[in-house]
């Protein structure tokens, strides 16, 4: 199979100046990775320690979900709480005392901190370690923050696998460890590659249940499948654990780098790594073929919102033929996007952080063929007649490896197609 070209040395975006703003920002928090979370970890349960803000977002975010006895829940603080005048360590006690009580299928509960109990300075930290020597061995309890006031939406998973990495067993083993919350579909997908290039044993975190065989060490190597989990890489690293530095799985060309990287490391024969990808390398080109006719020549514009962003920006250039105007990226960790970046060819503006009513005025400026956004931007833009694509169902939709390559150039099709059918039928109308 025909390679991708690759960039000349210099030639990404690696090096180019970073536009940094700072000013008002447009992201979910941190809570919504709740959502994805709570599905993988089958055995865990998520206690917000919030405010009935936080709940409505828990619920809405959570749809039908609501109805099903779910794994997540919000302990409200109260005014009484938000005054100091109860005891908000001895309510949270109570209600995790009634909370494991009742449900008895818990082996790992989370406290997850929220901007209220950051701002009455509630020490979840303090709690989880007294509730976990309470209910220790039986349960593990744990803590992490998804408050808004400093994170972006998909922080909450990167703080809540960092909060479980110091926890892990120690192992000398030679193992693969793939990090970040994937749907199941698509982790059977990625295992199945690994195991027919002979590469294992390898672990997944988060794991399904705690008594798996998941432990770290020096042996370990790790790869990442999200853009946005420095936090955890940071602390696999501080365990001994070493990185496998590559693009992320978006598209076809993402995926074989990212396969290969990890190939190389095992030292996987190249006609095996050949033998196993040839198929589903050519399904991904004609499924992203099929659903980026629409984008060829277009242009995009992203604001900051997913941290997915430098990845899909080198998918849309390099294989679904769009120009990237802006990149809006919350925070850029060359550590783990730096592959992407040199993958990015040199011409969009890269911009960290935000101040959103600069970032809209160099939108409106160049009107850009498609802008990839969260939702409280998405309406007022389409409302001046610009094709937007919400960046939240990045992340809630199956995107990752060659078989999803194509559902993936069509979530960003499908708007301007949208678009041209809506012209059509007023031109008709008219
Ligand atoms: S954590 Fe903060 S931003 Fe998130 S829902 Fe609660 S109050 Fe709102």
């Amino acid at each position: 199979m025909t390679e991708m070209p690759t960039l000349s040395p210099g030639a990404g975006c690696r090096n180019v100046p970073i536009l940094k703003q700072r000013g008002q920002r447009e992201v979910f928090c941190g809570l919504t990775g709740i959502i994805w979370l709570h599905r993988k970890m089958q055995d865990a349960f998520f206690l917000v320690v919030g405010s009935r803000t936080c709940a409505h977002l828990l619920q809405s975010a959570a749809g039908v979900m609501i109805f099903a006895e779910p794994r997540f829940g919000t302990a409200i603080l109260e005014e009484t709480d938000l005054a100091g005048l109860a005891d908000a360590q001895a309510e949270l006690d109570r209600v995790v005392a009634e909370l494991l009580a009742r449900r008895g299928d818990i082996r790992q509960l989370f406290l997850v901190g929220s901007c209220p109990s950051e701002v009455i300075k509630l020490d979840l930290a303090k709690a989880a370690e007294r509730l976990s020597a309470q209910y220790a061995p039986s349960i593990r309890v744990l803590n992490f923050s998804g408050s808004g006031i400093e994170t972006t939406f998909t922080e909450g998973e990167d703080a809540c696998l960092a909060t479980m990495v110091p926890m892990l067993p120690e192992t000398d083993a030679r193992e693969l460890l793939l990090v970040g919350a994937l749907p199941d579909v698509v982790e059977q997908q990625v295992l199945s590659l690994l195991a027919d290039m002979g590469i294992g044993p390898v672990r997944v975190l988060p794991a399904p249940r705690l008594d798996t065989d998941l432990a770290v060490g020096t042996n370990t190597v790790f790869a990442l499948t999200q853009p946005f989990l420095g936090a955890t890489h940071a602390a696999l690293e501080r365990r001994g654990a070493r990185h496998i530095a590559a693009p992320f799985p978006f598209g076809e060309e993402g995926t074989t780098a990212y396969l290969r990287a990890v190939a190389t490391e095992f030292g996987v024969d190249s006609d095996i790594f050949t033998r196993v990808t040839d198929a589903p390398r050519a399904r991904a080109r004609k499924a992203i073929a099929q659903a980026s006719d629409v984008l060829r020549e277009k242009s995009v514009f992203f604001f900051p919102d997913s941290q997915l962003e430098i990845p899909l920006a080198r998918f849309l250039t390099r294989e679904c033929g769009m120009t990237v105007i802006e990149v809006g990226v919350p925070f850029i960790h060359k550590g783990l996007v730096g592959p992407d970046l040199d993958l990015l060819p040199e011409g969009p503006t890269l911009s960290e952080g935000q101040d959103v009513e600069l970032q809209i005025d160099r939108c409106r400026a160049v009107r850009p063929d498609l802008t990839v956004c969260g939702l409280g931007l998405a309406n007022p833009l389409e409302a001046e007649g610009m094709a937007t694509k919400w960046a939240i169902e990045l992340v809630f939709t199956p995107v990752h490896f060659y078989e999803q390559a194509g559902d993936l150039a069509g979530l960003f099709s499908r708007p301007l197609r949208r678009r041209d059918l809506l012209r059509l039928k007023v031109a008709e109308w008219g």
